[in-house]
């Protein structure tokens, strides 16, 4: 999604724009030397975009404090930098934001955020006056914080969501020895919250893109996303060459790849037995009606 929104254009993808100050100061040796690197092959510090970003921001993205660092784009600000309490805070805020009486006090942790918000806005402007684009894409994988930015700035959010293959997903977490009902659960627990936060904000202007869609089609798809961004660029893209992107974080293989082009993983139809078919199945049909209406009709009925 990130090289085919990307290649729109006046749109820049940035990956997950989350991860920018740990990329840049991941000295721990845990980590494989491929993140110190953008998708342009270059350093992130080198590249000429990112060392230009960098630049601008350099006090607040090299905060010496690493670990509040490593959350100073997230939302975290009110919990201790640990992962343990973070995600505890995460589920309470959630929680709080799902409960429909309780619209005050999420108006509350909001404005507690804002300065956070605005602390990544400025990141946004500050990446879009230097790659000279006009719609800078993040595909950080956080509704808290998108929450957050369309709340410090609602007129200027653009949301597009993608809804995965369920079968397929619940195939790669079967290879790491997962179970396949608590799987095909947490897939749909997962958009269904994110459709009830969607609700309460009362957004209506987004967009919902199928993934079998996008494979099938990546022309049709991309030139659905340049109409909701309403930019008129309806070429057509063949091959993805991921060497002229400026991503800073996600899977290096993708990153890396050079030439690419999109093909449908249907790798689920041989591994997952029929059984196995029908229990994720069943529990995709307890998808809310904003994911459900975009999912091929076809994963409901095994
Ligand atoms: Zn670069």
């Amino acid at each position: 999604m990130d090289f085919i929104i990307g290649s729109i254009e006046n749109t820049f993808s940035t990956g997950e724009l989350i991860n920018l100050p740990w990329q840049l100061n991941r000295q721990d040796k845990t980590l494989s030397t491929k993140d110190n690197y953008c998708t342009c092959r270059k350093p992130i510090k080198e590249c000429h975009v990112w060392s230009q970003v960098i630049a601008q921001q350099e006090k607040w993205l090299y905060n010496k404090n690493k670990s509040k660092f490593r959350t100073s784009l997230s939302w975290s600000v009110l919990a201790p930098s640990q992962p343990f309490y973070e995600a505890i805070y995460r589920k309470f805020v959630i929680w709080l934001l799902k409960q429909n009486s309780l619209i005050s006090i999420s108006d509350i942790l909001f404005r507690l955020h804002r300065r956070k918000g605005q602390l990544n806005w400025r990141l946004i402007d500050t990446i879009a006056e230097v790659s000279g684009n006009i719609f800078i894409v993040d595909s950080s994988k956080d509704i808290l914080r998108f929450l957050l930015l369309q709340y410090t700035r609602p007129e200027d959010i653009y949301l597009i969501m993608m809804i995965r293959n369920p079968m397929g997903v619940c195939n790669s977490h079967l290879k790491h020895g997962r179970n396949i009902k608590c799987t095909a659960s947490k897939w749909v627990k997962k958009y269904n919250t994110f459709a009830k936060l969607i609700s309460k904000i009362n957004l209506d202007n987004y967009l919902v893109i199928d993934y079998d869609e996008l494979t099938e089609n990546v022309n049709y798809v991309r030139n659905r996303i340049a109409h909701y961004l309403n930019i008129s660029d309806l070429k057509d893209i063949q091959e993805i060459n991921t060497g002229s992107y400026h991503i800073i974080a996600g899977n290096h293989k993708t990153r890396f790849a050079g030439n690419i082009t999109i093909v449908k993983d249907e790798e689920w139809k041989s591994k997952l037995s029929p059984e196995q078919q029908s229990i994720i199945s069943r529990r995709v049909r307890k998808l809310n009606p904003l994911f459900k209406k975009s999912l091929s009709g076809f994963y409901f009925n095994f």
